[in-house]
């Protein structure tokens, strides 16, 4: 398989180029150059297979030949350690959990997978390369996590002081080994600037070759398609009027999903749930694409108002507006209101949710509401505990926090503190 990039279709190299580089020399994000079809005969008996086989044959065609069978099976086996549960939360109304992976957000499927690809790559080779990674919470921790211990490839992760839960933190800065964390005083924005300025320092990318974890890197994003065919397996009468809703943030996850569809995979419609920083659905309303200044919610890895992958979204539908629409919903929700849907579901249905999952939950519903006779599932993305912090006491008091968990909290954190200063990180990352 190849892979062009989304600003010159011209420009094109193999899987192994595009993992490595992360984006493309002109900026754009990778994405492949044909999208292979799966027979219609696997689709139909997809329960019959074991988990493990459905991932390696979704994947594999997009790998290529860049890594070889028995490599991949590994890679998969590595990746594919937990389950995904599917809950039945109300009548048509079904949870996928995605979060009893070892960081327990969704995020570790991707970033596991990515450091295998990464590892094999590397292989041998003498100049070691740097991960370079910016996390409002999640990332940092499925990227430490993925990549600890992998052979010469080292990472080092920037995340704002006191911004994110003390779970997150531990969870980025106790691991030691090949994983740094570097402790920013400032925001978010900050340590997504620092990055993006590191990937055009010529002098610094000569001392040290930079990638990027983050889901514009294609070998983070694809294997995302996973939980949709894990879903499709569990849910017989999903069959004829499956609707899936995706909590979205940088928009990775749902790409994914409508790439799986593309593949073949009978998903009806998809949902693009977002909090109150909505810019794709205003742009499905209104025409226009125009990022406003990202307001902090109680969903904060979905913070985001200029999601990196919606402009592959946009690239596989061929720029044809009426098929993105007939695919495609977009819907805001306040704090206001994802408290109140966590509260109703954790009365009415013995169900709690994280904020993200609630902010799926009401997409999925308010769709469900105008277009009935569908079974929905929606993507429960982070354990509530990740969240705990952020959510009303009654609710904090229902969380049943996982034993690794527990073991976490008297580990000694270890980081790196900078301002948020670019020259700083800069003269760190050249010792
Ligand atoms: C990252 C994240 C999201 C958003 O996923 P995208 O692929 O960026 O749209 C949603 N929920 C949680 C818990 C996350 O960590």
């Amino acid at each position: 398989m190849q892979y062009y990039s989304l600003q010159n279709h011209q420009h094109r190299v193999s899987f192994r180029e595009a993992v490595i580089q992360g984006l493309a020399p002109d900026k754009g994000l990778y994405f492949p150059a044909e999208i292979p079809k799966l027979e219609k005969d696997f689709i139909e008996r997809l329960e019959e297979y074991d988990p493990l086989y459905i991932a390696r044959k979704v994947i594999q065609p997009f790998v290529g030949g860049d890594i070889p069978d028995n490599y991949l099976k590994q890679i998969i086996r590595d990746t594919v350690t937990f389950p995904f549960p599917l809950r039945e939360v109300e009548e048509n109304v079904y949870a996928l959990e995605l979060f009893h992976g070892p960081t327990l957000a969704f995020k570790d499927v991707g970033a596991k997978f990515m450091a295998g690809c990464l590892g094999y790559f590397r292989r041998g080779d003498d100049k070691p390369v740097t991960v370079l990674v910016a996390t409002s919470g999640d990332t940092g921790g499925a990227v430490a996590n993925g990549f600890y211990n992998v052979p010469g490839v080292q990472v080092v992760i920037l995340y704002p002081s006191g911004k994110v839960s003390e779970l997150q933190e531990k969870q980025l800065t106790t691991l030691g080994g090949n994983i740094s964390a570097l402790e920013i005083k400032g925001s978010f924005d900050d340590c997504q600037r620092m990055v993006k300025t590191a990937f055009l320092d010529q002098e610094l990318q000569a001392h040290r070759q930079l990638t990027s974890a983050n889901s514009i890197n294609v070998a983070r994003w694809l294997p995302q398609m996973f939980y949709y065919f894990m879903a499709y397996r569990k849910v017989k009468q999903w069959r004829k009027d499956a609707v899936v809703s995706v909590p979205s943030g940088n928009f990775g996850n749902i790409c994914a999903g409508m790439m799986a569809a593309a593949m073949g995979l009978p998903i009806l419609h998809f949902i693009a749930s977002t909090n109150v920083n909505d810019t794709v659905p205003r742009y499905l309303k209104n025409g226009t694409y125009e990022p406003l200044a990202p307001v902090p919610t109680i969903s904060n890895a979905m913070d985001v108002t200029d999601p990196s992958n919606f402009v592959r979204i946009l690239q596989l539908f061929a720029q044809n507006e009426r098929g993105l629409k007939a695919s495609l919903t977009a819907y805001r929700f306040t704090d206001e209101e994802t408290v109140a849907a966590m509260e109703e579901v954790c009365s009415k249905h013995q169900y709690l949710m994280d904020p993200h999952g609630a902010v799926g939950y009401l997409g999925l519903k308010k769709y469900m509401q105008s277009h009935p006779g569908h079974t929905g599932i929606f993507l429960e993305t982070a354990h509530p505990v990740k969240f705990a912090n952020t959510m009303p006491e009654d609710l904090q008091k229902e969380i049943d926090t996982p034993e690794r968990v527990m073991q976490l909290f008297d580990k000694q954190k270890v980081s790196v503190k900078m301002d948020a200063d670019y020259e700083q990180m800069k003269a760190w990352l050249m010792q």
